[in-house]
């Protein structure tokens, strides 16, 4: 009985929370970077999540042998690219674990311009005759439209991020809109903000008060949230430039503020 119930979650697990250099920044001994609280710990942002019919991964950040190892995760059906910035797609070759493990290529999904530039740094993952055990090998899917994964129905929500574009993605379920996730955006243009009208939980770029070219503010991530409707939103992407509670302290109702480790569940036996 118990084994039918947890088969009807969908589990969320925010791997990292953390912007492209990370909290603690190399160097840096401001009250931040020195905090003991363990959510002022902040690896590079990345979410997991573990569906009945599929666990699926989004990026793969340089801290993700640190992220798996946390969460002890020991297999991926899919992963999904949101943009090839380094902080995202570095920690790409430890996915090599899961192939020799699940003793098959690894099926990632992503832009064209995306899997264009990851195949670019780590070609050896995309030539289907490097048999070498214990490399990692990929089937790459590049992402036109919206597409199913084992019983999720993920769409792709194109955000501007400066000079480049990056996705998002919307996780649904029966119409149920559960999920979405924006972790690098400067700005949610309105088709966007339509497709995610009163989703249940959005993971969002909240990186700083001050201004950035590439990224929303916290305050902008904050109008995001309300603007949308959703029941419940984190900011992510953080920088050091205030601690864990500061910052949760100054949000509105239902806005929160993600670390690492953090974790949510949908039922969706209610579907
Ligand atoms: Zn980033
Ligand atoms: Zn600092
Ligand atoms: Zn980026």
């Amino acid at each position: 009985m118990s084994l039918e119930i947890s088969a009807q979650k969908l589990t969320v697990t925010v791997l990292g929370s953390g912007t492209s250099q990370g909290v603690p920044m190399i160097g840096c001994r401001c009250a931040v970077c020195q905090s003991t609280d363990p959510r002022d710990k902040r690896t590079r942002s990345s979410i997991y999540l573990a569906a009945p019919q599929a666990n699926i991964l989004v990026d793969t950040t340089p801290d993700l042998r640190q992220q798996i190892l946390r969460e002890s995760l020991d297999h991926l059906d899919a992963i999904l690219f949101t943009h090839p910035h380094a902080d995202h797609i570095m920690g790409f070759d430890d996915l090599r674990r899961f192939c020799e493990i699940q003793g098959r290529p690894l099926p990632i999904y992503g832009s064209e311009a995306t899997l264009a530039q990851i195949e670019r740094i780590f070609f050896y993952a995309f030539n289907p005759k490097n048999k070498v055990p214990g490399y990692v090998h990929v089937l790459p899917y590049v992402i036109t439209g919206p597409f199913e994964l084992g019983g999720i129905e993920i769409t792709p929500l194109s955000v501007p991020h400066g000079a480049v574009s990056t996705l998002g993605f919307l996780f649904s379920r029966a119409g149920r809109k559960l999920l979405a996730y924006l972790s690098d955006c400067a700005a949610v243009p309105e088709p966007v903000r339509a497709l995610i009208a009163r989703v249940e939980v959005l993971i969002i770029d909240g990186l700083r008060d001050k201004p950035h070219r590439t990224h929303l503010t916290v305050a902008g991530a904050v109008e995001v949230a309300l603007a949308v409707g959703a029941k419940r939103s984190f900011l992510t992407h953080l920088t050091h430039e205030k601690r864990h509670v500061d910052r949760a302290r100054d949000l509105p109702a239902g806005v929160e503020v993600a670390y690492d480790g953090l974790k949510f569940e949908f039922d969706l036996a209610l579907l």
